[in-house]
């Protein structure tokens, strides 16, 4: 379970670019096709814009011609708030970091198989961080406990 993070909405401003706020605190959603990652195929993991939290590895991303980034699955199930069942996703799930609660975008119940999940979610909610390579595999993450 990520650790939750908590901060005021003037911490976040502070951290947050307007555009990052607007979706992330305030739950704006972005127009279609405006991201950067929308259409990025690199290899790699798919982190919140806000807290790092790990969301959503390359694998899982497919196109779904929304114009948002899509997923049929997180990294982990405890990565996000609103991880549905199908039933719950025809309805439109809102989904949100679980570390920092920012908002990322909704879940729908018309993605592909395994799932049947859609994550449709904000490119300005998340940072792309590419597979590393050996020589700089060494990260200031956290070791597993
Ligand atoms: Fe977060």
């Amino acid at each position: 379970m990520p650790e939750k993070i908590s901060k005021t909405e003037e911490e976040w401003r502070e951290i947050l670019s307007p555009e990052q706020y607007r979706v992330l605190r305030e739950k704006i959603t972005e127009d279609a096709g405006s991201g950067k990652l929308y259409r990025l195929e690199d290899t790699g993991v798919y982190v919140c814009a806000a807290c790092g939290n790990e969301l959503f590895s390359s694998e899982a991303k497919f196109d779904s011609g929304s114009g948002w980034p899509s997923f049929w699955r997180t990294i982990a199930e405890d990565a996000v708030d609103g991880s549905p069942d199908v039933e719950s996703a025809l309805r439109k799930t809102e989904v949100l970091c679980a570390r920092c609660g920012g908002h990322l975008g909704h879940v729908f119940g018309d993605g592909p198989q395994p799932t049947g999940l859609r994550y449709c979610i904000n490119s300005l909610a998340l940072s792309f961080v590419g597979e590393e390579t050996p020589e700089n595999s060494i990260t200031s993450r956290e070791a597993p406990a």
